[in-house]
């Protein structure tokens, strides 16, 4: 089969490697129809992910139909049309029990496109199939259902559930990539007053607002704590999201929240950043960090299915896996590009 191949920092390539066979009793091997490329991809290729192993084949997030199952797959059949989650669950440790499958202690977690080779090809073997992957309903399309193998379930937990928004709740989000788009999505379930994305990039803003986001601003020219203290009588937002990554945008989204307000971290870091404890320490403020555990994503599903979450809107480009550095480019080029998720199909 082909496949999208990490050859080290910086370089990879679409070739043939030998397709994917059951390893054990509990693997289900998945034909990839619909892919995506993720922020963290881009993580791997810039070598900041030390722990991926050249020659891995890349991604995490895909829709396809099962072709094979091992002997101990209880839930699922060939010829199932299956998401595949960007978080594999073994369901018996003691993480999994909770519902935290990200911490997951039995050899699942993060292990697609990391520790073992992703869904950024033909085929993919997919371990602990029963509690890995969820059953696409009948009417749901590629483009919807994609987008909830990682960022939709990623912005809804460790962003919308983490920070506790509710109604009334004046939102900021800081960073309108796809990560700061899906939390706008899903904050918007909970009819917040205000929904104040925070960007350097006007295009990203201005996807920002077709998507729900009620005030925007470019923090290159304007304050975000001025605007936020327009909405909030001088308080400061109830929640801030912090959807980038960076020391100065967690910084920014604690000077952005009231006392006893949540600051929900969801930007994946590669360096320190300085919590002001100093300033902080009387506000009450809660903060949280986290990876997805993933088990928001049958409710988020279901609210796809129901036409209560339009996730396709986040899909701006559209590729057949032939294309797949194509791909990769303009995902990578997105200041230039505009691309915000893009998918990768299989040839019909
Ligand atoms: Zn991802
Ligand atoms: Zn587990």
């Amino acid at each position: 089969m082909k496949a999208m191949v990490y050859d080290g920092p910086g370089r990879r390539s679409w070739r043939s490697v030998p397709d994917p066979a059951i390893e054990h009793a509990t693997d289900a091997i998945v034909r990839v129809e619909a892919v995506t490329i993720c922020g963290t991809d881009l993580h791997i290729l810039k070598g900041d992910v030390p722990e991926v192993a050249p020659g891995r084949v890349l991604g995490h997030e895909a829709v396809g139909t099962v072709i094979k199952v091992g002997t101990a797959v209880q839930t699922l059949s060939v010829g199932d049309r299956v998401l595949v989650s960007c978080i594999s669950a073994c369901g018996a440790c003691r993480y999994c029990r909770q519902g935290h499958y990200g911490q997951c202690l039995g050899g699942g977690g993060w292990i697609l496109g990391h520790l073992i080779d992703g869904t950024q090809a033909e085929y993919v073997r997919v371990p602990f199939a029963d509690n890995s992957t969820h059953k696409v309903p009948t009417d749901v399309s590629d483009e919807q259902m994609i987008l909830l193998a990682d960022i939709l379930p990623t912005s809804y937990e460790v962003g919308v559930l983490a920070g506790a928004v509710s109604p009334g709740d004046v939102v900021a989000i800081v960073g309108a990539g796809p990560i700061g788009l899906a939390a706008i999505l899903t904050a918007k379930l909970y009819s917040p007053s205000h929904i104040v994305a925070i960007d350097v990039a006007d295009a990203r803003l201005d996807a920002a607002r077709k998507l729900g986001a009620d005030v925007v601003v470019n923090s290159r020219t304007e304050d975000a704590r001025a605007v936020i203290d327009k909405l909030t009588a001088g308080l400061g937002a109830d929640v801030a999201m912090e959807a980038v990554g960076l020391p100065d945008t967690f910084e920014e989204s604690v000077r952005l929240v009231r006392p006893n307000g949540h600051v929900a971290n969801i930007g994946v870091h590669g360096a320190p950043a300085t919590l002001h404890l100093e300033q902080i320490w009387i506000k009450n403020l809660t903060i949280t960090t986290g990876l997805v555990d993933t088990h928001s994503t049958p409710r988020l599903i279901g609210l796809v299915a129901n036409h209560q979450l339009d996730t396709a809107a986040m899909i701006t480009h559209r590729f057949e896996m032939a294309e797949f550095d194509q791909a990769y480019e303009v995902f990578t080029d997105a200041a230039r590009s505009g691309a915000l998720k893009v998918l990768v199909s299989a040839a019909t």
